[in-house]
Formats: C-alpha cells, sequence, structure tokens
C-alpha cells in the first residue's frame, strides 16, 4: 500500500518511488490519472485498473499474482489507499489468505489536516465522507453530534457550503472547526474558528469554495463555548412553523431558550 501525494510531488517519498519502481505490477484506482505521476517520476511498471467495486474478477488477478510470489504496489489517486479511497476488499482478501501487505507511509489529507489544527489529536475519529443527499447527511451528523473526541470529515467543493450549513444546524453555530483547504498545493488556505463564521468565510470569497477540503469538528466535551440552545430552539421552530410565520416561531422560540431572536431567525433561514 504506497502513500502518494495529496498535491505536492515533493511530498513522495523515497521509498514509495523505490517500491514502484521494482514492483512487478502498480494498481491503480485511475490508471490515466497515476499513468502521470508515474511518468513525471520515470517509473515504468505494468499498470492495472484496480477498485473495490471492479467486481472479483480484477482482485481474484491481483490475488494470484501475488499467489504467484508477484509484488504488487497499490495506489490511489492521491494520499494514502483505503483512506477513503478503494484497497480494503482487497487486503482483507490477500489477509485471510496469509499474504504479507507491507505499508509504504506517506501523505494523508487526514493526518496533514489534523496536525495543524489545533484541535484536540489524542483522540479522534474519521468520518470519511458524509451522504450526498442532505436527509442522510443530517441522520449523520446527528450521530457524531454527541461524539467526544475530535471527527474529521471530507468534503467537496460541491458540497462544502450545504455540509457547514448542515453541521450549524445540528451542531449549532458556536461549536469549533477547522476546514484545511487544498493542503500541500499553491492555493492552500487554512479556517480555524466557529462554524458560523466558518459559513461566513466561505461565502466571503468565491475562492474559498474551491479545491478539497478537510472539515475538523471539535468533539463536544473539548467544546465548551457550545451552545445547546440553537439546536432546541430550532426544534421549537419547526413545530411552530406549521401554526406560524417563520419571524413569530423564532421570536416564540429565542423566549423560550433564552436565546437572541436574530440568531435563531437566522439559523432557521439557513435550514428552511
Ligand atoms: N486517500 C486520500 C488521503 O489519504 O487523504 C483521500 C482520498 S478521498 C477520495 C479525496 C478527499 O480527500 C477530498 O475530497 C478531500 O476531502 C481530501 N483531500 C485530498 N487531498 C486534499 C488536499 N490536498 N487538501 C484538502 N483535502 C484533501
Amino acid at each position: 500500500m504506497v502513500a502518494t501525494p495529496i498535491g505536492n510531488l515533493a511530498d513522495f517519498s523515497d521509498r514509495g518511488r523505490e517500491v514502484l519502481a521494482g514492483a512487478d505490477c502498480i494498481a491503480a484506482e485511475d490508471t490515466r490519472h497515476s499513468g502521470k505521476l508515474l511518468a513525471h517520476f520515470g517509473i515504468r511498471r505494468p499498470l492495472l485498473s484496480y477498485h473495490d467495486h471492479s467486481g472479483e474478477g480484477a482482485r481474484e488477478k491481483l490475488l494470484q499474482m501475488l499467489r504467484d510470489g508477484a509484488s504488487v504496489a497499490l495506489i490511489s489517486d492521491a494520499g494514502t489507499p483505503l483512506i477513503s479511497d478503494p484497497g480494503y476488499a482487497l487486503v482483507k482478501a490477500a489477509r485471510e489468505e496469509g499474504i504479507e501487505v507491507l505499508p509504504i507511509p506517506g501523505p494523508s489529507a487526514l493526518t496533514a489536516a489534523l496536525s495543524v489544527s489545533g484541535l484536540p489529536t489524542d483522540r479522534f475519529l474519521f468520518a470519511g465522507f458524509l451522504p450526498a443527499a442532505q436527509a442522510g447527511r443530517r441522520k449523520r451528523i446527528e450521530e457524531l453530534k454527541d461524539e467526544s473526541a475530535t471527527w474529521i470529515l471530507y468534503e467537496s467543493s460541491h458540497r462544502i457550503l450545504d455540509c457547514v450549513d448542515d453541521l450549524i444546524a445540528i451542531l449549532g453555530s458556536e461549536r469549533r472547526i477547522f476546514i484545511a483547504r487544498e493542503l500541500t498545493k499553491q492555493f492552500e488556505s487554512h479556517f480555524p474558528g466557529a462554524l458560523e463564521q466558518a459559513a461566513a468565510w466561505l461565502r466571503a470569497d468565491a475562492n474559498h469554495l474551491k479545491g478539497e477540503f478537510v472539515l475538523i469538528l471539535a468533539g463536544r466535551e473539548s467544546n465548551p463555548g457550545e451552545d445547546e440552545r440553537l439546536p432546541e430552539a430550532l426544534r421549537i421552530v419547526a413545530l411552530l412553523q406549521n401554526d406560524l410565520p417563520l419571524p413569530k416561531a423564532a421570536s416564540i422560540a429565542a423566549k423560550i431558550t433564552g436565546l437572541r431572536k436574530n440568531e435563531v431567525y437566522r439559523a432557521a433561514v439557513r435550514t428552511t
């Protein structure tokens, strides 16, 4: 399992390149994409396409090569294989047969972002990509809401705003977040702060919405500023909204929870 750069080609380890150059075969998630990386480093080895969903046939072919004593290197488009990338089914099958699997460690957006987030790193939960559809995404955020460890998401530019808005709706506007954008690349940028400010930062500059993102959320315990009342207020608004106009519903919910009317109203607008 060979890690490849997540942006900056200088991050490719000598060992990673040596192992690829010496492999009998390189299995890649996308042979065209990886072909360019290998060409850049002058590595010319037989390249096969492999994805966990590419079926038994492709996996069996690689396993047979391994049984025959060949060395097979697996790479993904970027970063560490198996981290939101193909490889799990192959490694599982190889292990079940007693075939040795070695890691050639290197970049991963997960560890790169976490290491500079300023959020607790002693315990963390990697939650990968949230579901694309809003209902599924919100359900997953609800499940993560009370997690006390730091938790980490991957997100694409298409959904970053919707995702942050849903995080605010469920976690409240004060939960701490660290956004790592375009790590190791020319336009790398970072946002540390409260969720509400993160949404404003994303909206403030169209460039902030481009590229690849890692989102790191403070766990519940390590977020003393978090206001538990906003999600409660939003639940009240949702109940009242059938019978009352939104401003009135927000006003009543604000009175019940002791929050400012504006804060409840703005959060309610974002979530409806
Ligand atoms: N296996 C990769 C790794 O080890 O990080 C992750 C592959 S996953 C398909 C791609 C996602 O990883 C992107 O949508 C983004 O969330 C994150 N990612 C990858 N490269 C990144 C970068 N340079 N900066 C920020 N996030 C990145």
